[in-house]
């Protein structure tokens, strides 16, 4: 019952990625939860905390799918920018300042989750899961994601969810693909790719893309699964995967093959070692790794200088 992506021919396997990704879009939040355990959302936290971004910053979210790395990105600069605003309010000792953001939100004095509690029904509309962290009428002072996947069905789930929370400023959505994207050269801050690349038929050409678009100084960060290289770790988290996970994704998605391929992925990818040297070679300086769970993901980084 293996899907068989090993032997497939290159050219075929962009194909079937995009069939499996258009298969799972609508189920895909639920199965990530599912499968993970909810892990994976504080694998993104971790991510995020260790980009520190911040406010101004420019970044393209590469198989970026729904879009739970831009979410998190903008809720931290939004963050960011609150903190500094009671910051320099305590300082100052004063008036608050009618700053860009008092203004935006129409209400002086306060910030933004302020505004949240203390006003009428704008703020206590049903916003869903996905908006209990992520401010509403975010004002960035310039900061800025794309997010750029080669799949529409899952950007449209990703679009979906903005909408619900009334974000529309500081972020766009971008269809291209990975290995030969449809932005300018030296533009962005920062580049991620968290759990895209393995899907990827060239990894080599993402990277140099990643390089490419990126402005000098600016960071590729990587999240991605990765090898655990406890032999006995190892086992137990290959029966889970390999037992449990296709399973999981034929009860709760009907959809045993994709599940099967997202594991095969995996165990292809090259582990932490193979893949800094590949980003080495492709010239990013300053290549480091930090393992997650064991090593089951891991965040890979570099800097084009
Ligand atoms: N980054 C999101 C996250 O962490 O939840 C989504 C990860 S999802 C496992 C992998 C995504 O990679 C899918 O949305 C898929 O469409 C996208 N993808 C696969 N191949 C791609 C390519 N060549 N270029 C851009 N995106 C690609």
């Amino acid at each position: 019952t293996h899907f068989g992506f090993e032997s497939v021919p290159e050219n075929e396997k962009e194909k079937r990625v995009y069939e499996v990704f258009k298969n799972v879009a609508s189920k895909y939040d639920l199965m990530n939860d599912a499968m993970s355990a909810g892990v994976h959302r504080l694998w993104k936290d971790h991510f995020i905390q260790r980009m520190a971004p911040y406010p101004g910053t420019k970044l393209i979210d590469v198989a970026g799918g729904t879009g739970d790395i831009a979410f998190r990105f903008l809720n931290h600069i939004q963050s960011q920018i609150n903190e500094d605003s009671f910051q320099s309010k305590a300082d100052e000792d004063f008036e608050f300042p009618e700053s860009e953001l008092t203004v935006d939100l129409g209400n002086k004095g306060v910030n933004s989750s302020e505004v949240k509690s203390d006003s009428d029904s704008s703020s206590s509309d049903s916003s869903g899961d996905v908006c209990d962290d992520v401010h509403r009428d975010v004002l960035l002072k310039g900061s800025h994601v794309t997010v750029c996947d080669i799949n529409q069905e899952m950007l449209d789930v990703g679009k979906h969810k903005a909408l619900q929370c009334g974000m529309v400023s500081g972020i766009s959505w971008l269809q291209g693909n990975a290995e030969e994207l449809p932005v300018d050269s030296n533009s962005y801050d920062v580049y991620t790719i968290a759990f895209g690349i393995r899907n990827c038929t060239h990894v080599d050409k993402v990277i140099e893309e990643a390089y490419r678009v990126l402005k000098p100084g600016g960071r590729f960060m990587c999240l991605e699964f990765s090898q655990v290289p406890n032999p006995i770790l190892r086992s137990v988290y290959d029966s889970y995967s390999f037992q449990v996970i296709p399973v999981m994704g034929q009860v709760l998605a009907r959809d045993w093959r994709s599940y099967q391929y997202l594991v095969e992925s995996i165990r292809q990818f090259p582990d932490q070692e193979t893949f800094a040297s590949m980003i080495r070679q492709s010239g990013f300086s300053m290549v480091t790794y930090e393992n997650l769970t064991f090593g089951v993901a891991a965040i890979h980084s570099g800097f084009k200088l």
